[in-house]
């Protein structure tokens, strides 16, 4: 292996932290998880975070040393150039986290972060086998939602360096608080988290369902239920493909892309989710840009997050510093 062919990625999320080593080819060498345990707040968190980084070495047999550098993507809003995390909706508590100085002086090696929605579309149109894509969308659909855009071949960054953030389409304007503040944004009915609530709020009205007296009801459990056609559970779950059908149809119809991807935990469901997601955003979308784009799930699964760190680090490593 050469100096300068690999990378460790390590990938922040409101409920799992992860961190793979990955190579310049987009070859996942090694993956581990753990928990976030977000409650035990920003300082316990990182020095887990970094400790899994070790783990993830450890398994490609590496050490931090051989890494070109870092990459680490997290939710936003964060701060490429400072390298700060500025208070993500995921994650209470990390107002103001410098965890690009944090992972550096850890490991000894140049850090890049980046919002993981933004690196995880970097990921798919770096290595997930689509072809040559110009005009590309992604969307994470996990503890929150997110959002990254490719267009016309090249990272849209936007002004402030939080652009594509799809999370916050609105798609009810007098709908559900969303954790931004506002109203009716996709993330209020299509995250993991929105979803667990939805299902919360109509067990409390007393209405019989096959998820009643489970210890915890997520998201996952609310598609399994829908599947094996728990009435209540289906409601649930047809309300989010159908509020997130109506979302990338808008998007569709803004960017016109030719491929919109979902990734994230939600999209664990699979076909249930995929399915009528792409009908919905297609048949909703104007025709000519309907037409022209396809929808699927992320080619990389769980390491959607560590692949998309790794796409983002070598761009910085190859392309400069963040703009
Ligand atoms: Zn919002």
């Amino acid at each position: 292996m050469r100096l300068g062919d690999h990378v460790l990625a390590l990938d922040i999320g409101g409920t799992k932290l992860a961190a793979g080593v990955v190579s310049r080819a987009g070859d996942v060498r090694s993956f581990v998880r753990t928990p976030t345990n977000v409650e035990e707040g920003p300082d316990t968190v990182v020095k887990r975070l970094l400790d899994l980084g070790r783990d993830a070495l450890a398994e490609a047999g590496h050490g931090p040393e051989e890494m070109a550098a870092v990459g680490i993507g997290c939710g936003g809003p964060l701060d490429p150039v400072s390298g700060r995390v500025q208070g993500p909706p995921g994650l209470p508590g990390w107002d103001d986290v410098p965890i690009v100085d944090l992972v550096s002086a850890a490991y000894d090696r140049p850090s890049f972060l980046e919002n993981d929605a933004t690196a995880a579309v970097l990921g798919e149109h770096r290595y997930g086998g689509w072809g040559d894509v110009r005009h590309m969308l992604y969307l994470t659909v996990s503890t929150g939602v997110g959002g990254g855009l490719i267009l016309d071949g090249r990272l849209h960054r936007g002004a402030a360096g939080n652009g594509g953030e799809f999370g916050h389409v609105i798609i009810d304007w007098r709908g559900r608080v969303c954790g931004c503040g506002q109203r009716g944004c996709i993330e209020a009915y299509a995250s993991g988290s929105s979803i667990a609530r939805r299902a919360a709020e109509a067990l409390a009205t007393g209405e019989p369902s096959s998820m009643r007296g489970l210890p915890a009801v997520t998201a996952e459990t609310v598609s399994t239920h829908a599947g094996q056609g728990d009435p209540l559970a289906r409601r649930v779950w047809d309300e989010t493909t159908a509020a997130l059908g109506r979302a990338v149809a808008v998007m569709v119809n803004v960017v016109e892309p030719q491929l919109v991807i979902l990734g994230g935990g939600v999209t664990r469901a699979g076909d249930a989710l995929l399915l009528p997601v792409r009908h919905a955003a297609l048949s909703q979308a104007m025709r000519p840009a309907g037409a022209a784009a396809r929808v699927e799930l992320s080619s990389h699964g769980d390491t959607v997050g560590v692949v998309g760190a790794a796409a983002s680090a070598f761009r910085y490593l190859d392309d400069g510093e963040p703009q």
